[in-house]
C-alpha cells in the first residue's frame, strides 16, 4: 500500500478522499489555492500545499505545479477526484511518467473515453447497447448526411465528440434545419473543444438517466455495483440522485450490468468508472463513460457497503478487488441531495460567508460536506457546498428520512437550494419515482416565482 497520497482536488471530495487515507493508514497530502486556504480538508490535513492562486487556471488545473507538490512531499500516487484534471488523459499520462501512480484508469482508457465517437465505438464492439446513430464521425458531405438522418429518423441530436458537461449538443427536428445545425455545433466544438469532429444520434424523447457503477482490478477482475438513477436534472446537471433506480426490473440492471463488466475486461480498464445510460422504454442506450468516482458515489456506498474510494485507492496499488460479484447484495434505498450555494428558484450564484452551518444526523444519514460555521465560500468555483445523503430499507423511508435531514439542515447567511429539495420531497410525481430527465425543468417551470 502507498504510504502518502496527494490529493489533486478541492471541497468535499478532497475531505472525502482525506478521510478514506485516514481509514486506511496512508498519509494524505492536500493542495489548495490561495481561495480555499479556510477550507476543512485543509485545516484538518497533516501536510498542505498551496498550489497557486484562486483561478483554477492557475492552480487546480495546473499539470506542473500539482507534479511539483507531490515532488516536494515524497508522494506516491494521486487521486484526482472529480473534475478539473480527474479526465484528463495528458495529466494521467504525465503522472506517470514523473514516476507517481495515478489512481484512476490508464490514459488509453480515459482518451478512449473522451472521446465520444471512440468511447461509442469500443462499446459497440463490446456488446453494449447505444443510441442508433451514425457510425462514427458524421461526413462533410450534406448529401451524406441527409441520408444518415433519415435513416435514425427525427428528431436526431448532433453532438461534439470532445463534448462534455452538458454542452456541444443540438437537437433537430426537420430536415431543413439540418445541415445548418450540424455546420453550427461543429464550428461551436471545434471553438469549445479543440475538436470539430460532430455525430449524430436519435433524441430520444422521455429517457430516463440510468448509470452502472463498475469497479475494476489490475488483474482482470471486475464487478458492477448496480445502478443509480440520475434523472432529476436541471440544465444536464444532475441535482437529485438515488439507488436503486425505482421500477426497473433487477434482471435488466443484471443484464446491462453484466455487459458493463464484460466490456471493462475487454478494455483493460482499472479502477472505478460509470457508464451512463439513457433508458427508454425498457431499453437502456449507453451515452457515455465517465472514467473517475462520481459526486453520486455515496448512495452506491450506501446500498452496496462498499467503500467506492478506499478501493480505488487498493486497486490502484495493485491489490485484487476484495469481494466478488456474488458478494455484492442490494440492500433499502439511497437518496442523495446536492446543497448549492445559490438561489433555490433563480439558480443565482450566492458565493460569501456562512454565519451558520447546522449538519442534520441520526440514524442512515450522512452529510458530506467541506464547510461550517463562519466558512467563506469563494465565488471562483462550482457552487455544489455539499451533500445530504440518506439510507432507508425502503424508498419510502429513505424519502422520509430525506425530510427530516432538510427539516434539520441550517445554513444561514448565503442562499442554498435546500428549500428546492423540501418541496421535491412531497412532490407527488417524485414520490412515485421513475420521472424522466425532462421533469424538473418542467417543474420548475410550473413553479416559477
Ligand atoms: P455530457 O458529457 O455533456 O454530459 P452526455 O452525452 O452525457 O453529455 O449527455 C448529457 C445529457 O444530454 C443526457 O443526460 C441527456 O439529458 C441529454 N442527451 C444526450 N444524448 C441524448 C439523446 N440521444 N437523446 C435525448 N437526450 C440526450
Amino acid at each position: 500500500m502507498f504510504k502518502k497520497i496527494l490529493i489533486a482536488n478541492r471541497g468535499e471530495i478532497a475531505l472525502r478522499i482525506q478521510r478514506a487515507c485516514r481509514e486506511m493508514g496512508v498519509k494524505a497530502v492536500v493542495v489548495y489555492s490561495e481561495a480555499d486556504r479556510e477550507a476543512k480538508y485543509v485545516k484538518l490535513a497533516e501536510e498542505a500545499v498551496c498550489i497557486g492562486p484562486a483561478a483554477s487556471a492557475q492552480s487546480y488545473l495546473s499539470m506542473p505545479a500539482i507534479i511539483s507538490a507531490a515532488e516536494v512531499t515524497d508522494a506516491e500516487a494521486i487521486h484526482p477526484g472529480y473534475g478539473f484534471l480527474s479526465e484528463n488523459a495528458d495529466f494521467a499520462e504525465r503522472v506517470e511518467k514523473s514516476g507517481f501512480q495515478f489512481i484512476g484508469p490508464t490514459p488509453e482508457s480515459i482518451r478512449i473515453m473522451g472521446d465520444k465517437v471512440s468511447a461509442k465505438q469500443a462499446m459497440i464492439k463490446a456488446g453494449v447497447p447505444c443510441v442508433p446513430g451514425s457510425e462514427g464521425e458524421l461526413p462533410d458531405d450534406p448529401a451524406q448526411i441527409r441520408r444518415i438522418a433519415k435513416s435514425v429518423g427525427y428528431p436526431v441530436i448532433i453532438k461534439a465528440a470532445g463534448g462534455g458537461g452538458g454542452r456541444g449538443m443540438r437537437v433537430v427536428h426537420t430536415e431543413a434545419a439540418l445541415i445548418h445545425a450540424v455546420q453550427t455545433t461543429k464550428a461551436e466544438a471545434g471553438a469549445a473543444f479543440g475538436n470539430p469532429a460532430v455525430y449524430m444520434e436519435k433524441f430520444l424523447q422521455n429517457p430516463r438517466h440510468i448509470e452502472i457503477q463498475v469497479l475494476a482490478d489490475q488483474h482482470r477482475n471486475a464487478v458492477y455495483l448496480g445502478e443509480r438513477d440520475c434523472s432529476m436534472q436541471r440544465r444536464h446537471q444532475k441535482v437529485i440522485e438515488e439507488a436503486p433506480a425505482p421500477g426497473i426490473p433487477r434482471k435488466l440492471i443484471e443484464k446491462i450490468g453484466e455487459r458493463c463488466v464484460a466490456a471493462c475486461k475487454r478494455i483493460g480498464y482499472r479502477g472505478a468508472g460509470t457508464f451512463e445510460f439513457l433508458y427508454e422504454k425498457g431499453e437502456f442506450y449507453f451515452i457515455e463513460m465517465n472514467t473517475r468516482v462520481q459526486v453520486e458515489h455515496p448512495v452506491t456506498e450506501f446500498i452496496t457497503g462498499v467503500d467506492i474510494v478506499k478501493t480505488q485507492i487498493m486497486v490502484a496499488a495493485g491489490e485484487k478487488l476484495p469481494f466478488t460479484q456474488r458478494q455484492i447484495v442490494i440492500h433499502g434505498h439511497a437518496l442523495e441531495c446536492r446543497i448549492n450555494a445559490e438561489d433555490p428558484f433563480k439558480f443565482t450564484p450566492s458565493p460569501g460567508r456562512i454565519t451558520m452551518w447546522h449538519a442534520p444526523g441520526g440514524p442512515g444519514v450522512r452529510v458530506d460536506s467541506h464547510v461550517y460555521t463562519n466558512y467563506f465560500v469563494p465565488p471562483h468555483y462550482d457552487s455544489m457546498i455539499g451533500k445530504i445523503i440518506v439510507h432507508g430499507d425502503t424508498r419510502e423511508q429513505a424519502i422520509a428520512r430525506m425530510r427530516t435531514a432538510l427539516a434539520e439542515m441550517v445554513v444561514e447567511g448565503i442562499n442554498t437550494n435546500v428549500p428546492l429539495h423540501r418541496e421535491l420531497m412531497v412532490d407527488a410525481k417524485f414520490m412515485e419515482g421513475g420521472t424522466n430527465i425532462h421533469y424538473l425543468e418542467h417543474w420548475l417551470a410550473d413553479h416559477k416565482r
